[in-house]
């Protein structure tokens, strides 16, 4: 591994969470982090719920994001939410283009490409969510729709840009199934992932972070984060759950020698 790819683990709620509950949950998460090592921590949590992730999260190393972001600035978008509010909230990550956003909210590539760059231009690190769906692996296709998904959304980023970026390949079938990709699966296509960002970015891709998501827990940590291109999880079902969560985090500092 790179020795600047930090690893990152990032929680996806989803639309879950109380704000009962997420006081809970956040206080654990916290706890944990003096275990955390080298992996850097963060919780992509509903809208609502950003004023207290910043309140709760503010004065320790883990950081929050959104899960969603328009790509306009400000206007007439009823139920949007911009850039500039998220900074608002101290937000340092949003999660783009995730495969429920493409597959239940119609979100195409151009949408998810316009999306990138807005956060950039606020300075929000995007979380470009690609991966191919069931259907599309089964036809071989799996190679093909992961490079046109990064090239599209990436294609007019600098290489500064390329740096900041993270990517998280998530084959769709593994999202919330209990059926993870191997490590080996999964690194192949990370892999394949970085080259296609590094043609248009004169290998600047080295530094980029390419997570991988898709029913990581505590038991398949180790194997995913021990691959070579991969540099941590975006974590759904598992987020939810302080002890899962914190194991998983452990694992990606483990994995990467520090602990
Ligand atoms: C996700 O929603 O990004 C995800 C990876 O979910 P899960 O970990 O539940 O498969």
């Amino acid at each position: 591994m790179n020795s600047q790819r930090t690893p990152l683990v990032a929680g996806n709620w989803k639309m879950h969470g109380s704000l009962e509950g997420n006081t809970v949950l956040l206080a654990e998460v916290v706890k944990g982090a003096g275990l955390f090592g080298r992996a850097q921590v963060a919780v992509c949590v509903p809208f609502p719920y950003l004023a207290q992730a910043k309140s709760l999260l503010a004065a320790t190393p883990v950081r929050w994001g959104a899960q969603n972001v328009s790509e306009h600035t400000h206007g007439a978008y009823t139920g949007e939410v911009s850039c500039a509010m998220l900074k608002d909230f101290g937000c340092r990550y949003v999660i783009v283009g995730h495969s429920e956003r493409r597959q239940f909210f119609g979100e195409t590539d151009v949408w998810v490409t316009r999306k990138v760059q807005a956060a950039f231009a606020h300075g929000l690190v995007p979380i470009l969510c690609v991966g191919e769906r069931l259907e599309e692996r089964d036809a071989g296709r799996t190679d093909r729709i992961v490079t046109e998904q990064t090239e599209m959304a990436t294609g007019e980023l600098s290489s500064e840009q390329v740096v900041n970026l993270v990517v998280a390949y998530e084959p769709v079938w593994a999202i919330g199934t209990g059926r993870s990709a191997t490590g080996e699966e999964a690194n192949r296509v990370t892999g394949l992932i970085r080259r296609a960002l590094g043609r248009r970015s004169g290998g600047a891709s080295a530094q980029t972070r390419i997570l991988y998501g898709g029913s990581v827990t505590p038991d398949n940590a180790a194997e995913v984060f021990g691959q070579p291109e991969i540099d941590g999880g975006l974590i759904g079902g598992a987020s939810l759950d302080a002890g899962k969560f914190t194991a998983i985090v452990r694992a990606a500092s483990r994995e990467r020698g520090n602990l």
